[in-house]
């Protein structure tokens, strides 16, 4: 069987011969860390943003959009934080030149005292059979209670050295841990450095000097600039929410794994408004309710789990991350956080403008709190197609890969084919086509065999083939093909809008969140 790094080379070759993602400028070889989306790509890109910003705006009527600039005054970023503390700790091998996060090091090999703790734990487990007692292994088997001892010491030097921003401390974990470059092999390395991850530009012209001006790190800012603008026009009563998605910038130091670490990527946050003394109840029902729109799409129930932060942010006071069992391990794929009134009150503070709401029922002004869900398009995108990613040998010796995608997720709905290219099948294929265009993005193909024809649509994950025959100009039916198990269907013309819109109107999984 293929290693899960061999099957994510495979997915990320996939993702490129069928027109997913593409390297940017690849005919420049390729830009680190950016990517372009394909045809099919932006259609699986554009349907995972509708059913986010659907389950905001539709399903809550104290939620509304807006669509905020990239560029942002550049005290916006002051009053955040970033331009002070939006950074990662780095260091540099001096033998392979290679750069890495001091504090991904770290955690990296504390991943690593708890694989070997888990091993000590199975390999007992299959030891002792049925009369297995975990929970006392655990407690008393003296291998594990090593391990844990020392991971415990590491964490709690690590914790520390974080939250005191000892950089010096980090670098002395690294050499204490024995942590080597798994390039050069070597312990040779360079002091930690903080480095900011925002890029800058120039704004304005020369004559009159210009100003440095960020990209934006994260989309939230926008949405607290604008949250006295909104409140007032749109008459908003808190709890209230404002949804944002757009591109954001982060100058990552080791951009890996393909779409899930990138430095130009896509955000989809929302920040809920509410009133101060109430935002545990509100985290504790957007955690649960983010949960329930990822499983929604019917991915897996067991390949999320939530990761609550140990080390808080200084303005929070709750924290979670979705992880997603991707085939590099269990990752973030969305943060939900109670940032308390932290932001709007620094905007308050730099712009000196007062934000505050008053609340009508309490008859008292207060800055209110906030929580946040933020999650990455791209990393979305990434969890998806890895799940849906399968090879499978069928009988008769042969095999197919097939994106077993959410259907209403599915960039290609529909693909019309006639069954040869003459005696008036491609006619009457197109009028198929013609009907369906307007619900539904369908394509047509007349190339190759059927069988090779199926093959295409599965590799891109298209739901349903529907192909003319002879006796489709004489009975009005066609013949439709369904991509998951291959299972054929005589179906009358005039029932395919139905039968496509059931498995693939958006309506039917939205439904699933609120249930
Ligand atoms: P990480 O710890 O992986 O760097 P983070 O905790 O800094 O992520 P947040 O600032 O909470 O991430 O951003 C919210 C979401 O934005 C993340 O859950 C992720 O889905 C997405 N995201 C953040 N950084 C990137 C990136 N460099 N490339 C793609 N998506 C990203």
């Amino acid at each position: 069987m293929a290693s899960q790094e061999e099957v994510f080379k495979k997915i990320v070759a996939h993702c490129k011969e069928y027109g997913f993602v593409f390297p940017s400028s690849d005919i420049y070889d390729g830009l680190s860390a950016v990517y372009d989306y394909g045809q099919n790509g932006v259609e699986l890109k554009n349907n995972i943003k509708k059913y986010w910003w659907d389950s905001m705006i539709l399903l809550h009527e104290n939620i509304v959009g807006i669509d905020a600039a990239i560029f942002m005054h550049p005290t916006t970023w002051k009053a955040s934080g970033h331009v002070d503390a939006f950074n990662d700790p780095l260091i540099d091998n001096r033998d392979s030149k290679k750069r890495y996060r001091a504090d991904v090091l770290i955690e990296d090999f504390i991943a690593k005292i708890d694989e070997k703790i888990e091993k000590e734990v199975q390999k007992a487990a299959k030891r002792f059979g049925g009369n297995f007692d975990e929970a006392m292994f655990r407690a008393t088997n003296e291998r594990v209670l090593q391990h844990q001892k020392e991971r415990d010491e590491i964490h709690e030097r690590y914790s520390k050295a974080m939250n005191d921003n000892d950089l010096a401390g980090l670098k002395q974990i690294i050499l204490d841990c024995g942590i080597v470059c798994p390039i050069s092999g070597t312990k040779n390395w360079t002091d930690v450095r903080q480095f900011n991850l925002m890029f800058t530009t120039e704004m304005g012209s020369t004559a009159d000097g210009s100003m440095k001006v960020y990209l934006r790190p994260e989309t939230a800012q926008g949405i607290f600039v604008n949250y006295l603008n909104v409140q007032k026009t749109g008459r908003m009563k808190i709890p209230f929410g404002i949804a944002q998605i757009g591109k954001a910038f982060r100058n990552e130091i080791v951009a890996r794994q393909f779409i899930f670490r990138m430095r130009e990527f896509e955000q989809m946050e929302m920040q809920f408004f509410v009133r101060p003394g109430e935002e545990l109840k509100w985290f504790a029902y957007w955690k649960d309710l983010r949960l329930k729109w990822h499983k929604a799409l019917g991915l897996g129930d067991g390949k999320y789990r939530f990761h609550d932060h140990e080390k808080l942010a200084h303005y929070a006071n709750a924290a979670t991350d979705i992880e997603f069992e991707m085939p590099f391990g269990f990752k973030e794929v969305e943060g939900i956080h109670s940032r308390t009134d932290f932001d709007l009150s620094r905007h308050a503070q730099f712009s000196g403008k007062k934000i505050e709401y008053f609340d009508p029922e309490l008859n008292k002004s207060y800055t209110p709190y906030v929580i946040e869900t933020s999650i990455g398009v791209d990393r979305m995108f990434l969890s998806i197609v890895c799940s849906s990613y399968e090879e499978q040998q069928l009988e008769g010796g042969d095999s197919r890969v097939v994106l077993k995608l959410p259907p209403v997720l599915a960039p290609v709905k529909a693909c019309v084919m006639p069954l040869v290219k003459k005696d008036g099948l491609p006619e009457k294929a197109r009028e198929i086509m013609n009907m369906l265009k307007f619900d539904f993005k369908c394509t047509y193909d007349e190339k190759d065999s059927i069988g090779k024809r199926y093959r295409r649509q599965d590799a891109v994950g298209t739901p349903f083939c529907i192909t003319v025959d002879h006796d489709s100009l004489q009975d009005g039916c066609v013949t439709v093909r369904y991509r998951d198990d291959m299972k054929q269907d005589r179906v009358k013309i005039d029932d395919l809008r139905g039968i496509i819109s059931q498995a693939v109107d958006m309506k039917n999984v939205l439904r699933k969140i609120m249930d």
